[in-house]
């Protein structure tokens, strides 16, 4: 079967240089050989979040430490900042989980804002706060900086942040934001296979999680920060992935942090540059695009030119390559475009002709 390649903002293009990591030898994950090959990443994990906390690694999908996040943190109530499926998500999560929950609702489209959260926080109610800077739904990226600045005048609130398909993409420096949980899934900006997540806690959170009596195991951040001293894992992980991990993080470090941010930024620009030129407009409000993948308006929203996205992405796959037709309530009304993980100009040049090729006939 021919493979198509992945444009879907995740999981994305998985490289064969980090499939043959994948597949190197099992190893224990109680030997040295686990020890030294976590004592290796972990540097390279600090700076890539900007922090002096260790960097866990989970083997779930973000799922797993989103929910986590609110078992381990939330006993009084948890205000969720919704603005897409998956942050809308967390909402319902929180509920599941047992606990006190309230929503910060804005449109699809629109980014979560420093005041609103402001509002809600003076009210004194709050003892966490969830926000998902980089909305994959519908291609919104929240101010994260505005909102961490904002947050520290609420020191009793903990700030977790689901950064799952921005991470890597662009710097988001955990100690200086003052962020308590930062979290990604590895499929999506790190180009990873799916089943691997990495996150830090910070030591305020840390405490808060030891007080907290039906944490679980498998998600205990205490378990977590006991192992992570030792380089190691509570349970046993995906060996596998932390190979992978391991020679992705080798080649970030290659590239250049700042040259990896750079490329993002403009891989990105071309593809909104792609829609401009094909005269659609992008969905989310303007200013707050994401930089990892285009939403873009097909019909959700006044304005630009409407196709039939269905032919499209057949068109498209029938060149061997996966575009996205939307997602959830905005499914074929919008559709998407992912410039995450290894993506450079000249592979997002191929995917366009792709694109410009099956738009003539549209
Ligand atoms: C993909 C995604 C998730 C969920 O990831 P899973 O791998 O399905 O657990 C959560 N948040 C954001 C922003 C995502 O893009």
């Amino acid at each position: 079967m021919a493979h198509v390649k992945l444009h879907i903002p995740g999981p994305v293009e998985v490289s064969p240089q980090t499939f043959q990591a994948f597949c190197r030898p099992m190893i224990g994950h109680r030997g040295q050989g686990f020890k030294d090959l976590v004592a290796t990443m972990q540097p390279q994990l600090q700076t890539l979040l900007g922090t002096k906390q260790l960097v866990y690694l989970s083997t779930s999908s973000a799922w797993g430490v989103m929910e986590g996040a609110v078992r381990n943190l939330v006993s009084k109530k948890v205000l969720n900042c919704m603005c897409g499926a998956f942050s809308d998500k967390w909402f319902d999560v929180s509920k599941r989980c047992g606990k006190e929950a309230e929503a910060l609702q804005v449109p699809w489209g629109s980014p979560i804002r420093a005041e609103e959260i402001d509002r809600r926080l003076a009210t004194g109610q709050f003892d966490a706060l969830t926000l998902i800077h980089n909305e994959t739904s519908c291609g919104v990226m929240s101010p994260l900086r505005e909102i961490a600045a904002l947050k520290r005048n609420y020191p009793e609130v903990l700030f977790i942040v689901d950064a799952v398909s921005s991470l890597t993409a662009l710097p988001i420096a955990f100690d200086e934001l003052g962020i308590d949980v930062l979290l990604a899934g590895t499929q999506k900006a790190f180009a990873l296979p799916p089943g691997l997540s990495v996150f830090t806690v910070s030591a305020s959170a840390l405490a808060k999680a030891a007080l907290a009596k039906d944490r679980g195991y498998y998600f205990d951040f205490v378990e977590f920060q006991k192992n992570a001293v030792d380089n190691m894992t509570p349970s046993t992980p995906s060996i596998s992935h932390c190979y992978a991990l391991s020679a992705k993080l080798d080649e970030f470090f290659a590239e250049g942090l700042e040259n990896r941010y750079a490329r993002h930024r403009q891989t990105n620009q071309m593809t909104r540059d792609w829609a401009a030129r094909h005269g659609f407009n992008l969905f989310p409000e303007v200013g707050y695009e994401s930089i990892t993948l285009c939403c873009i308006n097909n019909g959700a929203r006044p304005g630009g030119r409407t196709v039939d996205v269905t032919q499209l992405q057949k068109r498209v796959k029938d060149q061997g390559f996966l575009i996205d037709g939307g997602y959830g309530k905005i499914k074929g009304t919008t559709f998407r475009v992912s410039n995450m993980g290894d993506e450079t100009p000249e592979s997002m040049n191929l995917l366009f002709a792709a694109m410009d090729a099956a738009m003539k006939p549209l």
